[in-house]
């Protein structure tokens, strides 16, 4: 397990609130080593907790770099935990994604980065996305 703090820990490094619902969410992105969507942490968390209320939390944590987006091959959106070098507005990774095509697990492999791109002139980048399909280490 790549994440060894908890929630609680979490929530106050990052001077956010202390909720029930983000404790759940961050529960899951704990336990889990591979990135979550929306749907799947709704499935594993309280009901009493709504979709939105969900997706506040989510978008919160996105803003204060708690978590990162990880775009899937099929265009929807999984969110990963950020490492500590990650801020508020200030994302410092660009690692490499990998999808497995047998377990569909996504991965963050925090020791591939993505190799330095230089962009026609004018062009400015914003995000970067690299993703990396086959099979994970636990499936071959
Ligand atoms: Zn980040
Ligand atoms: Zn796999
Ligand atoms: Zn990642």
């Amino acid at each position: 397990m790549r994440h060894t703090k908890n929630p609680t820990q979490i929530l106050s490094a990052y001077g956010m609130r202390h909720t029930g619902c983000r404790s759940q969410i961050l529960e899951q992105f704990i336990y889990h080593d591979f990135a979550l969507s929306h749907n799947y942490i709704e499935s594993h968390i309280d009901s009493k907790y709504d979709r939105v209320t969900i997706y506040r939390n989510l978008k919160a944590f996105l803003d204060k770099g708690v978590i990162h987006k990880v775009l899937d091959d099929e265009g929807g959106i999984k969110y990963a935990l950020c490492n500590d070098a990650c801020t508020e507005h200030d994302h410092h990774h660009n690692h490499v994604h990998f999808k497995c095509e047998k377990c569909g697990k996504t991965i963050c492999i925090d020791s591939l980065k993505i190799p330095e791109i230089s962009l026609p002139a004018n062009f400015e980048a914003k995000e970067l996305n690299l993703l990396i399909q086959g099979t994970c280490d636990e499936c071959t």
